[in-house]
C-alpha cells in the first residue's frame, strides 16, 4: 500500500510539472489525443518542441540563417545521428546532411540496412555557422536544451554522435573525437552513445570510413541488427 501511496504521489508530481511546463511554452488547453497514442505522442511532443524554439533568436546565429534547421525522420527512432550544424545545402533547404556529407551519411544508414525514415537526423546547434566554422561555445549553450528535449522526446536506445563538437556536447568531456570514437559511452546515464567522425571529415579523409563502418557494426549489434552481407562499407 506504501509503493502505491509513493507512485500516485510521484504521478500527481509528475502531472503538476507537466501542467507547469505547458503553462510556461504558452499552451493554456490541454492536448488531446484522439489515435495511437504512444506514436502521436512523440510526434506531438516534438511539434511542441517545435513550437518552443520558434523563430528562434535565442543566439547569434539566427542573424545569417535562411532555415532554422530542427531535425527529420522517425519520432520513436532506436538509433539518432547527431551533428555539429547545418552546412549550406541544409540552411538553404531546412533539412539536415542533405549536402555532400549528408548524402555519404544517407549511404553509410542505407549500407546499414536502414532507411534515413527510420533513424532521427539532426545537429547541435538548429542555425548555420557562418562559414561553415565549428559552433562556439556560447551558441551550443544556448541550442543545447532543444537537442535534450528531442533526445528525451524520442527516447532513442542508441545516440551516434558525428564529430568533436557533437560529441563533446553530449558527453559533456573536452577529450577529441579520436580518443572517444570506437566504445560506446553514456549518454545521461540512460542512452548509449556512440561517438565516431564526422561524414564531411570523412570527405576529406575517405581512409577513415574503415573506421567508422566498424562503429556502426557495433551500434547494429547492440540494437540485435545484423550487417546487411550484400552491403558494402560507405
Ligand atoms: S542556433 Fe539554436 S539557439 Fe541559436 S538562434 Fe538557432 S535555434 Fe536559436
Amino acid at each position: 500500500m506504501a509503493d502505491t501511496g509513493v507512485f500516485y504521489k510521484k504521478l500527481a508530481m509528475d502531472a503538476k510539472n507537466y501542467l507547469l511546463y505547458l503553462k510556461e511554452i504558452g499552451i493554456e488547453e490541454l492536448p488531446v489525443q484522439k489515435t495511437g497514442v504512444r506514436d502521436q505522442g512523440a510526434l506531438s511532443s516534438l511539434e511542441s518542441v517545435r513550437e518552443e524554439l520558434g523563430d528562434c533568436k535565442r543566439c547569434k546565429l539566427h542573424e545569417q540563417r535562411t532555415n532554422i534547421v530542427f531535425g527529420v525522420g522517425n519520432p520513436k527512432a532506436r538509433l539518432i545521428f547527431v551533428g555539429e550544424g547545418p552546412g549550406e545545402d541544409e540552411d538553404l533547404q531546412g533539412e539536415p546532411f542533405v549536402g555532400r556529407a549528408g548524402q555519404l551519411l544517407t549511404k553509410m544508414i542505407e549500407a546499414m540496412g536502414l532507411k534515413r525514415e527510420d533513424v532521427y537526423i539532426c545537429n547541435v546547434v538548429k542555425c548555420r555557422p557562418p562559414e561553415n566554422r565549428p559552433p562556439q561555445p556560447d551558441e551550443i549553450l544556448t541550442c543545447r536544451p532543444f537537442l535534450e528535449k528531442q533526445i528525451d522526446t524520442i527516447k532513442p536506445e542508441i545516440i551516434v554522435a558525428l564529430g568533436t563538437h557533437a560529441a563533446q556536447t553530449l558527453l559533456n568531456t573536452p577529450e577529441k573525437i579520436s580518443a572517444l570514437r570506437g566504445r560506446f559511452h553514456w549518454y545521461r546515464n540512460n542512452i548509449l552513445l556512440m561517438p565516431t567522425f564526422h561524414p564531411s571529415y570523412l570527405l576529406r579523409s575517405p581512409e577513415k570510413k574503415k573506421e567508422v563502418w566498424e562503429d556502426m557494426k557495433t551500434v547494429l549489434a547492440k540494437l540485435g541488427l545484423n550487417v546487411p552481407e550484400s552491403k558494402k562499407p560507405v
